[in-house]
């Protein structure tokens, strides 16, 4: 059955490096692929920690380059690819990752991927038995950030500044919606998604059920996420959980 295993549940630079709680992004596991996506700082000990086996990664996928999501590329490309020993894993990203002044990947890994795509709006990649669309383009802070729908039942609405182009261009009723909820509230200047957009979110969009995880320092510190999911549940109707560090979500 496909599931969802969140390694960590900070986002932002106060709550994933004050470590409130852990980062390293999620794993998916669907049509018996495991994929690792936006492993950050830690990534590569957690897996090891819960016993689970880097060289089974065929795919990792970076929504952008920030640190809180992809600290950990490398170690975790260096022990898929089993130093270079197994030529299996692929790279979807966007280009700045590859490429340019800011680009986080080292160049010698380039070589021992098997496989290597860059997101752009609308793009759909394949690999394997996995389908990756790189649904729309974020306002995020002048990284080029994507949202990504996977296998056409997960989206993964990544750091963002809320646009309503969103609600035209994203899916409608996929199975899991997870948003990165990085504040409670809105802040000027700040281009992350807070409670209010994600339930603007999930009534426009009305996935089967949402999950709210990468909490910045603000919510966590004043604010029980496991409350606040209760409330969304209750407004939207659609059924809506907070991440914790370790949560599995079976898809059906
Ligand atoms: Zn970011
Ligand atoms: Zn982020």
């Amino acid at each position: 059955m496909d599931k969802i295993l969140f390694l960590g549940t900070a986002g932002g630079r106060a709550s994933t490096f004050r470590l409130l709680r852990r980062s390293g992004g999620f794993l998916l596991n669907l049509s018996g692929r495991w994929i690792h996506v936006d492993p950050g700082p830690g990534a590569f000990v957690y897996l090891h920690q819960m016993d689970f086996d880097p060289r089974d990664l065929d795919l990792v996928v970076l929504s952008h380059v920030h640190l809180d999501h992809s600290a950990d590329v490398n170690s975790i490309l260096e022990s898929a690819t089993d130093g270079g020993k197994r030529y299996h894993t692929a790279l979807l990203a966007p280009r700045s990752v590859f490429e340019g002044e800011d680009r986080i990947l080292l160049p010698y890994l380039r070589k021992r991927l098997a496989y290597e795509a860059f997101f752009e709006e609308g793009k759909i990649i394949k690999y394997m038995d996995v389908k990756v669309k790189a649904v729309m383009k974020h306002r995020h802070h002048n990284a080029e950030t994507y949202a990504l729908l996977f296998n056409d039942r997960i989206l993964y609405v990544t750091c963002a500044l809320f646009e309503e182009r969103m609600l035209e261009v994203y899916p409608k009723n996929v199975d899991i919606m997870i948003i990165n909820t990085t504040l409670y509230s809105k802040r000027t200047y700040i281009e992350h998604l807070c409670v209010d957009d994600a339930i603007k979110l999930i009534n426009g969009l009305k996935p089967k059920r949402a999950v709210l995880t990468h909490f910045g320092y603000e919510f966590l510190k004043h604010y029980d996420p496991q409350e606040v999911a209760k409330q969304v549940s209750i407004i939207t109707q659609v059924e809506t959980i907070a991440a914790f560090d370790g949560m599995e979500v079976y898809l059906h």
